[in-house]
């Protein structure tokens, strides 16, 4: 068994079906042990009620739950109003983001980047929460340079988060130095690399266009050769992230968070493969 730390991520379901899927999913994934699961909150306050009640009935159940909270187009009275209505269900642990206004949406409301929520959280309720924030080791898409992301990193550890959670990557020196860069600007919070477990490579490739992660020619090029053959995709990409997450674990990173689009399956075989 692996000494790190282990987190997983859902998004709310919309339907009672899905919300069915989901309990058998974080049932099986509990027997992992994760550290907390974590919430997506759709930006613009879409899934505000779904992840509310997703976290509550994970915690219900004896787990930690963890909410992710965007601020992008919200209020500092609507932050404030989900932060205790958190509070007063018993989460610890919430991840703030600025998130992405969705597309129609003009107002890109009174907390303009993630670190005015950290400050905001802090201010409002104190060392309640554990803060997560999120990374970029590959950069944020709209950041203007490397090291203004890195600087903007910084802010957010500065305004009170506890740890980070990064962006899904393949490239692992990417991960090493992003969090080289951070230790020699003085940020020591922990980095967690996020694991995206690969089931299908067109929804890979569009994720990674819209997120600013980089798929490596060489995995892109098999992928693409596999074409419908899903038992080939899986297989490599199992082969891929197994091996991704064995060199991050071998060179110190201190958990793992894998995004895990509401399925077990492929999170539960890395895991097994890595000896959890
Ligand atoms: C672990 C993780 C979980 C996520 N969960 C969700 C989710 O649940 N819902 C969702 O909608 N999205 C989610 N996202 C996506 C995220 O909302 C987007 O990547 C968004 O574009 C940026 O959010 P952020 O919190 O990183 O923003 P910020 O940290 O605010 O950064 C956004 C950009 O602004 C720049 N910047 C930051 N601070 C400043 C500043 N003070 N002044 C000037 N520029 C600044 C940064 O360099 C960067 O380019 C998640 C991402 C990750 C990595």
């Amino acid at each position: 068994m692996s000494p790190i730390e282990l987190s997983v991520e859902f998004f709310p379901p919309q339907t009672p079906e899905g919300a069915d899927k989901l309990r058998a999913t974080w049932t099986t994934l509990a027997s992992l042990k994760p550290t907390f699961f974590s919430v997506t909150f759709g930006a613009g306050g879409s899934t505000q009620d779904r992840t509310f009640d997703t976290v509550a009935e994970i915690r219900a159940a004896g787990l930690e739950a963890a909410p992710h909270l965007s601020c992008v187009g919200s209020t500092r009275t609507r932050v404030r109003e989900i932060l205790h209505r958190y509070r007063a269900a018993g989460i610890r642990r919430i991840v703030a983001l600025r998130g992405d206004l969705p597309s129609g949406m003009a107002e890109a409301g009174e907390l303009g980047h993630a670190n005015e929520l950290v400050e905001f959280i802090r201010q409002e309720t104190g060392d309640w929460f554990h803060i997560e924030v999120a990374a970029y080791p590959e950069y944020h898409p709209q950041a203007r340079t490397p090291h203004d992301d890195l600087l903007n990193f910084k802010r957010k550890a500065a305004a009170g988060a506890d740890s980070a959670i990064t962006q899904f990557f393949f490239n692992a020196d990417a991960y090493e130095h992003f969090v080289s860069d951070a230790r020699a600007i003085g940020v020591g919070l922990p980095i967690v690399p996020g694991i995206m477990p690969i089931a299908s490579f067109s929804k890979l490739a569009r994720f990674a266009d819209s997120c600013g992660a980089e798929i490596p020619r060489w995995m892109r090029r098999k992928f693409e050769s596999y074409g419908d053959d899903t038992a080939s995709v899986r297989a490599f990409g199992l082969d891929v992230v197994t091996e991704l997450c064995r060199r991050l674990i071998e060179r110190g990173a201190p958990g793992l968070h894998f995004y895990t689009l509401n399925q077990a399956g492929l999170t539960m075989e890395v895991a097994r493969r890595l000896g959890f």
